[in-house]
């Protein structure tokens, strides 16, 4: 079966999904259309940040998540928390496997989670990995990219946290392909 993504209408549903994104954040060479006043630039995108209280609830849902870490082989726990656009907080962690490849990172298990739950657009991820700063894998920008491309990435430190852009994280995402003409 071709993935619904690929047919001519979800295209455009695609195109539109990225169209109304730009409304609220910008992207490259764009002039900032700014969606209110709690913007910040980086790297030439200005994109809304969540209040500082959002923020602080989101780091601590991961910490919390960061405590059911799997993580047996690396010791290397992390947790995530993903605000979807209504509001609601999923949380993820990392879950290994003696498999290495079965092993599936903190940052995907929220998103499925909440993609599980009826969820299809995402305002912000907090990361916690302990006192270490930690940037999503590839893989994870590619998993998140699919759904809130400009997603503001929050990565817990010691004392605070860093925050990110998904599309300054992952520029020139694969976004589409062509699918060949069935024989
Ligand atoms: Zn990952």
């Amino acid at each position: 079966m071709i993935p619904l993504k690929i047919s001519c209408n979800n295209t455009n549903l695609l195109y539109n999904r990225r169209k109304r994104n730009s409304t609220i954040y910008s992207s490259y060479g764009h002039i900032p259309k700014l969606y209110s006043g709690k913007t910040f630039e980086f790297g030439g995108i200005y994109l809304e940040k969540p209040d500082e209280k959002t923020i602080e609830k989101l780091l601590n849902y991961a910490r919390e998540a960061r405590e059911n870490a799997y993580a047996p082989y690396s010791g290397f726990k992390v947790g995530a928390a993903l605000l979807t656009d209504k509001g609601e907080i999923f949380k993820g962690c990392n879950v290994e496997n003696v498999s290495f490849g079965a092993t599936n990172c903190a940052e995907r298990t929220a998103l499925f989670s909440a993609v599980a739950e009826g969820n299809r657009s995402f305002t912000a991820i907090a990361i916690a990995a302990g006192d270490e700063t930690i940037l999503p894998c590839g893989i994870c920008r590619q998993a998140l990219s699919e759904f809130s491309p400009q997603l503001c990435v929050i990565c817990a430190k010691k004392d605070g946290y860093k925050i990110y852009s998904l599309s300054e994280l992952l520029p020139h995402a694969f976004d589409k392909f062509t699918p060949e003409e069935k024989n």
